[in-house]
């Protein structure tokens, strides 16, 4: 028989990288193996990013190169998935008419089932759409049902590492800030109920995970209510904490609002929850956070960080940014520069405006700040982040840190032809920095005591510490 085989190309956040992941463990399941290349593949996949307008335009292009490979092999399934799925339904058949299967983010696991019935209607040409509920197309509890959660199918193999894995809490978002489409393609804000979370965990120990990192698009509203008991966040941790095997925890992404003090007590007292707090403040300046209707101040955000600051001073924090959000003007901008100077985060992720259809701001709000502006911000605010980031990068020289060992660094990733050790491997500490040193592949999956020696604004350089124990003996019996 044909043995079946598929390729996925994924952009996008963490909640996509585990939706391939569920995606892949499906399919195989069925017995697809991954290609690294669509010319190999019987099915091509695309699982896909709406937020900003670049992502989904490489898609586009990605589907424009497909055109003729599957003029020549008609029987290729191409298929797109998640955001701009569910966002742009049937404008990417016109776009893209030779696409067989669009499947938005809530209906994912149909999709083995629809790729079957594709081929079984082969010839016939029928493409195939699943979506979700718009958010304004049926009750809140139609809404909610039609975006189901699938997620404790896993494949190990398909993890980043077998060390490390994701595990969503939550699906949707209620915020509504009114740049972002996450709500719309995503759906309403549900939290999983904590039992299935647990044996989730548990099982991802039992495969050798030692790393889960909780995910929702706002991670610290996790709230699940049943039988009159409510598990908040930190609730969750203490469950999760009491795991053997898993030995650090992490969270992302968290909102401002939401930060609250249980939540900081119990990363505080949870040895093997991560001290890294990723809280997104948007803007430096009041103004646009309202009209990004971000419910907080900028001094409801220094209030939260002082909290943060106090009750875990060896925390890092990070955060996002927009800038040339409609209507910033030069001063809006400053004081969000200012703001990076003040808070100095561990680093920011910081993107340029992009208008959305669909969401608030498009229809109300004129994209009014030229892009070369847009542009000079981005590059400007980046390198005013990236020098704090240098900066407080540098007490770190000379200290030993403890990191658990992910696998080899880019560097070494890019010439894998050169495996002869010590090979150039990467871990993270346990306030998300990166960590670089020389060492065995036998040491990947290990926590282990680095001493750094040298530092820029995204790695810290170190060697692994031999801890001597005492003379060795050798006795030749
Ligand atoms: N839920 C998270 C939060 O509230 O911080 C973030 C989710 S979003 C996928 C990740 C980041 O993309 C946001 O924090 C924001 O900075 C950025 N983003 C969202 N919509 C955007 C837009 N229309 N244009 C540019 N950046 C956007
Ligand atoms: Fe988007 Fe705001 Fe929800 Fe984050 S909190 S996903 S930025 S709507």
């Amino acid at each position: 028989m044909h043995e079946k085989t598929l390729y996925i190309e994924t952009v996008g956040c963490q909640m996509n990288l585990l939706d391939s992941e569920l995606v892949v463990a499906a399919l195989r399941k069925k017995g697809y193996r991954l290609v690294d290349a669509p010319k190999k593949a019987d099915v091509i996949l695309f699982n896909t990013c709406s937020v900003r307008q670049h992502a989904e335009d490489k898609i586009y292009s990605a589907l424009g190169r497909l055109k003729h490979a599957k003029k020549h092999n008609p029987q290729k399934i191409i298929g797109v998935l998640g955001c701009m799925a569910q966002k742009d339904q049937k404008l990417i058949f016109q776009r893209a008419p030779f696409v067989d299967l669009i499947v938005g983010p809530g209906q994912l696991h149909r999709v083995p089932e629809l790729i079957e019935e594709i081929q079984r209607t082969a010839g016939a040409s029928v493409p195939r759409m699943e979506v979700s509920l718009d958010r304004s197309g049926g009750s809140r509890d139609e809404v909610e049902s039609s975006f189901e959660s699938y997620d404790p199918l896993r494949d190990p193999e398909m993890r980043p590492s077998p060390y490390q894995a994701f595990l969503r809490i939550m699906i949707g978002c209620d915020k509504f800030c009114t740049y972002c489409i996450v709500p719309s393609v995503r759906g309403p804000e549900q939290s999983r109920p904590p039992q299935h979370i647990l044996t989730e965990a548990k099982r991802l120990a039992s495969e050798g995970c030692r790393e889960i990192t909780l995910l929702g698009q706002t991670v610290n509203s996790y709230r699940h209510r049943t039988a009159g008991e409510t598990t908040r966040l930190s609730d969750l941790l203490n469950q999760l904490h009491e795991i053997e095997g898993i030995d650090r925890i992490r969270f992302i992404t968290n909102y401002p609002k939401d930060m609250t003090r249980d939540l900081l007590e119990a990363v505080r007292d949870l040895p093997k929850v991560c001290r890294y707090l990723h809280v997104p403040l948007q803007s430096g300046s009041d103004r646009m956070l309202k009209r990004m209707k971000r419910s907080y101040t900028v001094g409801e955000y220094r209030e939260m960080l002082a909290c943060i600051r106090e009750t875990l001073p060896d925390a890092s924090v990070t955060s996002d940014f927009i800038v040339g959000f409609s209507g910033e003007t030069e001063e809006d901008y400053q004081q969000t520069v200012d703001f990076v100077k003040e808070a100095r985060f561990k680093n920011s992720f910081i993107f340029k405006y992009s208008p959305r259809q669909g969401t608030k701001g498009f229809e109300l709000y004129e994209d009014d700040v030229p892009d070369e502006i847009k542009r000079k911000r981005n590059n400007d605010l980046l390198a005013v982040q990236n020098a704090i980031s240098e900066e407080d990068n540098q007490p770190f020289i000379g200290q030993e840190v403890e990191i658990l060992v992910e696998g080899p660094s880019k560097k070494q990733a890019k010439r894998p032809s050169e495996q002869t050790e010590p090979l150039q491997l990467t871990g993270r500490t346990t306030c998300d920095r990166i960590v670089v040193f020389d060492g065995s592949k036998r040491q990947i999956g290990q926590i282990l005591p680095v001493r750094i020696y040298d530092a820029n604004g995204f790695t810290l350089f170190g060697s692994v510490v031999t801890h001597h124990v005492g003379p060795e003996v050798y006795s030749l019996a």
